[in-house]
């Protein structure tokens, strides 16, 4: 039925071109997806022959705009896979995403940064750990400053990105209920906690780390390690990607709440009203055992308690005016 229905709307499409321009994106994609993968298969088809990607194509479906588009992305195009990624792009282009998709979207390209940026980093903390320690490894080699500047670096680079995260989030909040937003007023509050927030995590990162060598370094020597093996395991225990991942996931978390909170504080100086924090789950986190729990999603925050509840929780916070609670959020609300 639904293949019906499209192979009608690409038809029409075809038989009246004008339609595209009243279609939604998703119904204009559909339409013209054919004769863009036909245009595709001609730069495809050029660029193999040692000739440039950029090619004219005749199509009575594809809009203009779409096509000045196309033979932009092909003008740069000097290899088969380029030209595929420009057509994978496109879709991105012709298919708008929604506020909340766009929400989503910029959360995760950030959260990469950041992922990456700290993988580099640990694994650059343990070349150096490794350095230290020797062959055979020897922990007093290593000198205590190790454990108390490492994390200062990271910081350095971390900082940034949640600062950047910090802003967005309160700005987001901000224009949501139409306040007046003062980038300069919200960023220095982003510094100052970006400050000593990182402070925080990633001392207490380094020294959960600490602890951890303590423990495998002398089991390595127990067990008649090599070099190799001990590295293999100091990597994946506490130098990893994952661990960079996670890391990366709550702290965004955490920038996010104290985004909001800002927001709130200068809602309240703006108004004189103070306004509920809601505990809402991320989309991709409807199994969550923590912030599952039918008492805390969707609920009033009375105990001080805001995301990140865990390691990788992505939950959010809203804040709404008492007057839109919900009976059930009311009776929480009220009984704190
Ligand atoms: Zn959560």
């Amino acid at each position: 039925m639904k293949e019906l229905i499209l192979e009608a709307l690409r038809e029409s499409v075809k038989r009246y071109p004008d339609l595209v321009q009243h279609l939604s994106d998703k119904a204009t994609w559909i339409a013209i997806e054919g004769d863009l993968s036909l245009w595709q298969a001609k730069a495809i088809t050029q660029v193999r022959n040692g000739e440039p990607a950029l090619c004219e194509f005749d199509s009575a479906l594809i809009p203009d705009s779409v096509a000045e588009v196309v033979k932009n992305l092909l003008a740069y195009a000097d290899c088969e896979e380029q030209v595929k990624q420009d057509f994978i792009d496109l879709k991105s282009f012709v298919i708008q995403p929604t506020p909340n998709e766009k929400r989503i979207l910029s959360r995760i390209e950030l959260e990469r940064k950041l992922t990456k940026v700290l993988s580099k980093d640990l694994q650059d903390e343990l070349k150096k750990l490794l350095n230290y320690l020797g062959n055979p490894p020897n922990l007093s080699n290593v000198p205590y400053s190790y454990w108390q500047t490492g994390w200062k670096l990271i910081a350095k680079h971390a900082e940034p990105i949640l600062v950047d995260f910090f802003v967005s989030q309160a700005i987001e909040a901000m224009e949501e209920v139409n306040m007046a937003v003062d980038v300069v007023t919200l960023s220095t509050d982003a510094i100052q906690w970006a400050t000593n927030n990182s402070e925080q995590w990633l001392q207490q990162a380094f020294n959960k780390t600490y602890e951890g060598v303590n423990v495998l370094v002398p089991k390595a020597y127990e067990e008649g390690w090599t070099i190799t093996e001990l590295a293999k395991k100091l990597e994946d225990y506490h130098y990893s990607p994952v661990r960079a991942e996670m890391i990366a996931i709550t702290e965004m978390t955490r920038a996010h709440t104290e985004g909001r909170k800002a927001t709130e504080r200068h809602y309240f100086e703006q108004f004189g009203v103070h306004r509920v924090p809601i505990w809402k789950t991320a989309n991709d986190e409807k199994v969550c055992p923590v912030c599952g729990d039918e008492m805390r999603l969707d609920m009033p925050i009375t105990d001080d308690m805001y995301p990140p509840a865990h390691p990788r929780c992505r939950c959010r916070i809203n804040y709404l005016a008492e007057k839109f609670l919900t009976p059930k959020q009311r009776g929480k609300w009220q009984s704190k």
